[in-house]
């Protein structure tokens, strides 16, 4: 009887994973289970946030890349893993049930219990929530037609990592729309950055991280450094303003965007497995340590980095190299061959600030300026690519050529 691989999740990982799989799939079933019916480049969202991007353009259908042949996508969202009788449950709709498993459920915004996070700022992780913010963002520059509140063009981002920056760079872009749509000069809209630590980007050397920060400074925009926030009220970030005197200080904004880090999904701590932050540290073949049938890949997941003995980080990048790799793994055990360990190393990584800057690691190269931008754009559509294959690539790669 043909085996049935489920794979939790349409994201890089589980997508990649999907590929994998229904290459040679003879006499295999598999189902795709994700709480949207499309794809989206969670790497560009902030583009989204920023109005500089349309979501159509950072989304695809899921459909466009399932196999009707031996693939069912079901729309539904997980509610807990049932490992053990080897069950899905899903929200109002029946359990499945699975031979093997991929869990590849992505991240969630990390508030890490600071107060009023959840209530006063605006998260960005998805779709929805980058549309909210760009919405939000609309809303303030109407209401300073009305009331001439300064705060109504103010914007603080909360954390200065990989996000953020790539925020700041994209909200720096979509200045101009905002301003005319408040009626003002495009220099009155203030972006703000807070930020708990005072070495910035530690994945990049100073010099490097120093150039992303410095341009984005000559932009216009306000870093608050080694300032860790820790509340937030209504229009209000608190920040520990000197650490020596405890002295607090706050910063008043109508938007507030949280970007200080993210976790795995809560359903894989719900469900049992043994997780920190969401994550679970998977064996070297990407399977959990208690079940050899279940993958947890992606965000989801902590691998161990045998050169740092740190674990990766989460990137794009490396969830598309475990989603392949679970993939082949899975087929390897289907055929009784041993698993494989899994290895990466990374091509390095790159910042945008703005759709023309960039800055970055590309192998062992540094990169900046425009030239680092074409190559993050490169970059991204070949995480495009590896998902979408050409189709949406031509339809929704970076780069105007193609069309
Ligand atoms: P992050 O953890 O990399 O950065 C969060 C930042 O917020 C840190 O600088 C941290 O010091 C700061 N922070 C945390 N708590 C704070 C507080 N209370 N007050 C003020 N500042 C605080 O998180 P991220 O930027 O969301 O990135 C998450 C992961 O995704 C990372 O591994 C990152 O490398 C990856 N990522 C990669 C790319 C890319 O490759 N282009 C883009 C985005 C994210």
């Amino acid at each position: 009887m043909s085996k049935h691989v489920v794979i939790l999740g349409a994201g890089y990982a589980g997508l990649r994973a999907l590929h994998e799989l229904q290459k040679g799939a003879n006499d295999l079933k598999i189902t795709l289970v994700d709480q949207n019916d499309y794809h989206f480049e969670a790497t560009d969202i902030h583009e989204v946030a920023a109005g500089i991007q349309t979501s159509e353009r950072i989304t695809y259908p899921i459909k466009d890349v399932v196999k009707s042949s031996c693939t069912t996508f079901v729309q539904g969202t997980v509610e807990k893993i049932d490992s053990e009788n080897q069950l899905v449950h899903l929200k109002d709709q029946e359990a499945i049930s699975y031979d093997y498993l991929i869990v590849a459920l992505g991240y969630e915004s990390e508030s890490f219990g600071i107060p009023g996070v959840e209530e006063f700022s605006l998260k960005m992780v998805d779709i929805p929530t980058s549309e909210k913010v760009y919405q939000h963002l609309t809303e303030q520059m109407e209401a300073y037609k009305e009331t001439k509140d300064e705060n109504c063009l103010k914007i603080v981002v909360c954390g200065a990592g990989f996000t953020g920056i790539e925020l700041l760079g994209s909200l720096h872009e979509g200045k101009k729309k905002l301003a005319e749509i408040a009626g003002v000069e495009t220099e009155k809209i203030q972006l703000y950055c807070v930020e708990a630590v005072t070495r910035l980007l530690p994945m990049f050397s100073e010099k490097l991280g120093g150039y992303g920060i410095d341009h984005l400074k000559k932009w216009g925009v306000d870093f608050l450094v080694g300032k860790p926030i820790k509340e937030i009220k209504q229009d209000t970030v608190v920040y520990l303003d000197n650490q020596e005197t405890n002295e607090m200080n706050e910063l008043n904004a109508k938007t507030i965007i949280w970007t200080t880090g993210v976790s795995g999904s809560h359903v894989v701590g719900d469900s049992g497995f043994s997780a920190k932050r969401g994550r679970v540290m998977v064996q070297a073949d990407l399977t959990d340590a208690e079940h050899s049938n279940v993958y947890i890949i992606g965000d989801c997941s902590a691998v161990m980095d045998k050169e740092s003995n740190r674990p990766y980080p989460t990137t794009a990048q490396i969830s598309l190299k475990m989603g392949e790799h679970a993939g082949k793994n899975i087929k390897a055990q289907l055929k009784g061959e041993p698993t494989k360990e899994f290895t990466f190393k990374s091509l390095g990584s790159v910042a945008s600030i703005g759709n023309s800057h960039a800055f970055g690691v590309v192998g062992k190269m540094e990169v900046k300026g425009y030239p680092a931008s074409f190559i993050k754009k490169a970059i991204m559509d070949r995480s495009l690519f590896e998902t979408g294959g050409v189709k949406e690539v031509l339809a929704k790669g970076r780069f105007d050529f193609y069309r």
